[in-house]
């Protein structure tokens, strides 16, 4: 029989898992700390833990991180790694240090099945979703790397902050991602606010309500066009869950959720989506949901552009230009920062080593982003084919 990896359990589970071993569930609060707040991998290292226990451990359990293949450092502090996740697989995370806060951007899959036109991840297609254990095992590793590589106190953490916003679309993997959640968010874990643990999804409207009822944190959902057509052409899920679905599903989540507005993220893409017009669609989109409009945040990514995909990133100023019609409007708007740029650390720049089982690359071209706009009204409802 293989021995069980720890990093699968959040701590209800280690609980049951404790019991089944014939131990009582409170040990499993003082493994549990001993794996997520002291770093500890070796049975033998957690001094107080029951003997009984570490015997019963030593035979049938592991705490099992992720190989490294390689760990980049770039000049302005990020770091970026790539972990073999077995059968030709690699994932990446990025650690991205700011002067209040540490950032750990997690994959949740190796791929994505979505394919949105503009991102790495989608042209490489979809191997696998990772497990809970492989989920956890990024934040592990990065967390007690950083505190060694940065000198840090005891007990003072390097990473305060987690977005799900690398390799994979989280809510396709939804099984697996709760319960790493659960670990982040454990006070006898990482100890996250759940503010402070964001999932960004391309808009996986059932999974977003229940999200809502299991484990609400920070939500963020990637939007990137004002209307159906453009947003059909861009993430093909939207024909699954048009933009009129997913922005209730955005309201419906604001009951739970621990911020009282939306993050929505916007790839700048020139000539694409980047014209003051379709700033003023987004305008009236958001406006029309639910009563009052959706309380949200805009936040513009710059597009970081890869060979593949025939799209280029829009110039500053139109940026600029559009980010100011949103704010005029009273809409908090951001423009994201690229960081890590030379080592290829940024937003959809995060490629790792895919086994493609969908052949996308084959499906997807660099011709032009053609948009049907005749058939319906901007984000009107209406049956979706599946993606
Ligand atoms: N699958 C999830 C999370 C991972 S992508 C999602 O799509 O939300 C994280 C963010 O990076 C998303 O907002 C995504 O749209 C954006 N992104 C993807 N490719 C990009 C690129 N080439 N340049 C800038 N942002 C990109
Ligand atoms: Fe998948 Fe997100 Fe990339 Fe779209 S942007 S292909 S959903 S990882």
């Amino acid at each position: 029989m293989s021995a069980i990896n720890l990093l699968e359990f959040d701590r209800e589970r280690l609980a049951a898992h404790c019991e089944a071993l014939g131990e009582k569930r409170f040990r499993a609060t003082q493994l549990f700390r001993w794996i997520h707040q002291k770093g500890a991998t070796d049975f033998d290292a957690m001094t107080d833990l029951a003997a009984s226990l570490r015997g019963k451990l030593k035979g049938s359990a592991v705490v099992a991180t992720l190989p490294v293949v390689t760990e980049q450092v770039a000049t302005d502090g990020t770091v970026k790694w790539l972990f073999d996740v077995g059968g030709g697989n690699a994932v990446e995370t990025v650690y991205i240090p700011e002067a209040d806060r540490g950032t750990l951007c997690v994959s949740s899959q190796a791929g994505c099945a979505v394919g949105c036109r503009f991102c790495s991840t989608g042209h490489q297609g979809f191997s696998r979703n990772l497990t809970t254990a492989e989920i956890v095992a990024q934040l592990h590793h990065a967390e007690f790397a950083l505190r060694r590589r940065l000198d840090l106190p005891a007990g003072q953490r390097a990473i305060t902050n987690v977005v799900m916003m690398g390799m994979g679309e989280p809510l396709q993997n939804y099984a697996a991602l709760v319960p790493a959640l659960r670990v982040m968010l454990d006070d006898h874990g990482y100890g996250l606010s759940r503010r402070r643990v964001t999932v960004s999804t391309s808009g996986v409207v059932p999974m977003i309500d229940r999200l809502r009822e299991d484990c609400p944190v920070a939500l963020a959902v990637s939007l990137h066009a004002p209307d159906d057509a453009l947003r059909d052409a861009l993430v093909p899920l939207n024909r699954k869950y048009p933009l009129a679905e997913l922005l209730a599903a955005c309201e419906r989540y604001l009951d739970a959720a621990p911020r009282d507005f939306i993050t929505l993220e916007y790839c700048m893409l020139d000539g694409v989506n980047d014209a003051p017009e379709q700033a003023r669609a987004l305008l009236g989109l958001v406006a029309s949901v639910g009563a009052r409009g959706l309380p949200c945040k805009l936040n513009l990514i710059p597009f970081n552009p890869f060979p593949e995909s025939g799209l280029k990133r829009s110039p500053p100023e139109r940026v600029a230009a559009f980010a100011r019609i949103l704010q005029d409007a009273g809409i908090v708007t951001t423009v994201r920062k690229t960081r890590g740029d030379d080592i290829a650390a940024a937003c959809g720049q995060l490629a790792g080593e895919v086994q493609d089982r969908t052949h996308v690359e084959r499906r997807m071209t660099r011709t032009p982003i053609r948009i049907q706009r005749a058939e319906r009204a901007p984000a009107g409802p209406r049956p979706g084919p599946s993606a």
